[in-house]
């Protein structure tokens, strides 16, 4: 399936393209080929499936996505520098890359992708977490997408995977875990980045899952863990006393302690507190 592209090295698209990474725009490059690749094969045979990339900059990423033989591919980039060097990909790969100059908070990937949809990425820092909360809390499920290839400062990765009792775990786990089956795949050193970042990264593979693990509205629980975690080390029935006015009730019927710290809840035990605040 993977056959090396004939486009110039990313280093001399760089070079070409006077691309000096801006920290405002979150800018750090992979420009190793075969580790862009490897990252490409985290997310599966993509031979039969869309795949949306969110900020491709010069298109190391893009090119293991189509080397690993991703069908179509919409990337959106908003830095218009880097539309040359992405319209050279495209032009090696026609019909297979489609390119957006925009915000990707802003672009409806449903009006250029088709199903099956999978999301890859090296994620800017500064929207990350915001994407991945807007991927995660769709009202209805499963989302439009069927899994998630994404890399993150390995902080927020840890976040995402983290388990009930350790200082990682938050709203980030829980929202993440609920309807996804979720795992770090790669770790990366700063040395792989171009320029190199402060710290670590890791990429983080999350699968949807046809069913939340349990049931439950997926408003309340966002709402509901983010207020339990927003007080983290106050127990619980002081922490959501704004939430609702019975909340001892609900904990209790919910078979939670009032007593008990946001951190020490599994999964399952907030979506009984959102069945019960809900109903
Ligand atoms: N994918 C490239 C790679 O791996 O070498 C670049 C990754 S770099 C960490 C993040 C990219 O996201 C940059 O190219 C940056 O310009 C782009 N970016 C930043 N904010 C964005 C936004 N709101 N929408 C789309 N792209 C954005």
């Amino acid at each position: 399936m993977s056959r090396i592209d004939d486009l110039p090295p990313l280093r001399a698209v760089i070079a070409e393209h006077q691309l000096s990474a801006r920290k405002s725009l979150g800018q750090n490059f992979l420009l190793d080929l075969n580790l862009t690749a490897k990252i490409a094969r985290q997310a599966g045979d993509l031979s039969a499936c869309d795949v949306l990339e969110i900020g491709p900059g010069p298109g190391g990423l893009t090119r293991g996505l189509l080397s690993e033989g991703a069908r179509k591919i919409l990337a959106v980039e908003k830095d218009a520098r880097c539309m040359p060097a992405l319209e050279q990909i495209a032009a090696a790969y026609p019909g297979q890359l489609e390119i957006i100059n925009g915000d990707a908070l802003e672009v409806d990937p449903l009006a250029h992708l088709n199903p099956p949809i999978r999301i890859a990425a090296n994620l800017p820092y500064n929207i990350g977490t915001e994407l991945l909360v807007r991927w995660l809390t769709p009202n209805d499920w499963p989302p439009f997408w069927q899994s998630l290839t994404l890399m993150f400062q390995r902080e927020v990765a840890e976040r995402i995977v983290a388990q009930p009792g350790s200082k990682a775990y938050g709203r980030l786990a829980i929202l993440a875990q609920w309807r996804c089956e979720a795992r770090i795949v790669m770790s990366l050193p700063p040395e792989a980045f171009t320029p190199p970042p402060k710290v670590s990264s890791a990429v983080v593979l999350l699968t949807a899952l046809t069913e939340p693990r349990f049931p439950a509205d997926a408003e309340t629980l966002s709402k509901l863990v983010a207020a339990a975690f927003n007080q983290r080390r106050k127990m619980l029935r002081a922490a959501l006393k704004g939430f609702a006015p019975d909340i001892e009730d609900h904990l209790i019927a919910a078979g939670l302690k009032p007593t008990d710290r946001a951190e020490q809840i599994p999964l399952e035990g907030f979506c009984a507190l959102a069945r019960s605040i809900k109903a």
